[in-house]
């Protein structure tokens, strides 16, 4: 329920990217681009004929007092200006971001231009096209220096994204009928007690789920979402995210450890749907 595409920052096309599922034997998949729509149509159609359940999505970030907080929309609605216009405006942000960051980095003296990530990107552009680009022109060893020295975070050339509060993004995505999952809600560290305060607010603006299951996410921090999400009425979501080779060692299907996710949190999904009258 949750993989990136070269619409955003993967390495496969939505359409190959379906084809692995299907030959991995699994039951769905949910193509989430960080926030753009352009990969589902391929995808949807490469699913249709390889006959595996297929769920539009998104991945849209979101900006807090402490940090960003990823919310996915599943089962998104087709030709919905309103989703339209919310992702463009969001796209703008993020490439104002972008030019930022190049300028950051070309006043440490590294050259990158717009043109050469654009060469590593064929729709939305983030930071691992940055990294891929830092990579090939031999400025770092590999995609982990390239964060841990200029990209990431605690980086020199980093920015943070201007990006609506995620109260705006869940109540948007849920008032299209959208499954509305905070993404690896664990994956960064925050003060204590602030993500559980978090979750018991957005479970009032729309959120429908937690990611529990992902690549990044220990048996610790998932029971410790698991019971969070048992407390607060909100069903269990479960994705890889998947970037094939933009993030190396995921595996789609599978969760921290290479643990294949159940099918169960699949009908978990669709039966909170069909219990708030949602299609599916
Ligand atoms: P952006 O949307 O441009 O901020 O880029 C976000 C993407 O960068 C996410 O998909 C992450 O997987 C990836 N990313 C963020 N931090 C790191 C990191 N430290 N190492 C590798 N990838 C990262
Ligand atoms: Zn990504
Ligand atoms: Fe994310
Ligand atoms: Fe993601």
């Amino acid at each position: 329920m949750h993989t990136h595409s070269t619409a955003s920052d993967g390495s496969d096309t939505p359409g190959q990217l379906v084809e692995k599922a299907a030959k991995k034997g699994l039951r769905a998949i949910a193509l989430t681009d960080h926030d753009t729509l352009g990969g589902l149509g391929e995808a949807q159609a490469a699913a249709k004929d390889l006959n595996i359940d297929f769920v539009r999505g998104c991945e849209v970030s979101t900006s807090t007092e402490h940090g960003s907080i990823h919310i996915l929309g599943l089962w998104l609605p087709e030709n919905s200006e309103i989703l339209e216009n919310f992702l463009a405006h969001l796209l703008e942000r993020r490439n104002e971001r972008n030019m930022r960051m190049l300028d950051k980095l070309r006043a440490e003296g590294i050259e990158l231009s717009v043109e050469e990530l654009s060469e590593e990107a064929k729709g939305s552009i983030g930071r691992p096209h940055m990294a891929k680009a830092l990579v090939k022109k031999g400025y770092v060893r590999d995609l982990g220096e390239a964060f841990g020295k200029y990209l990431g975070i605690n980086g020199s050339a980093y920015v943070p994204k201007v990006a609506p509060r995620p109260e705006q993004a869940c109540k948007l995505l849920s008032d299209l009928g959208a499954t509305v999952v905070m993404a690896h809600p664990l994956l960064r560290p925050v003060p204590d007690g602030w993500i559980e305060q978090m979750i018991t607010g957005l479970a009032h603006n729309g959120l429908c789920a937690l990611e529990v299951y992902h690549s990044e996410q220990d048996r610790a921090k998932m029971e410790r979402l698991a019971s969070l999400a048992n407390k607060e009425n909100l069903a269990i979501s479960g994705g890889s995210d998947y970037h094939g080779r933009f993030k190396n060692g995921l595996k789609m299907g599978c969760a921290y450890g290479g643990m294949p996710i159940p099918e169960s949190i699949y009908d978990g999904l669709l039966e909170q749907r069909r219990q708030k009258g949602l299609p599916v």
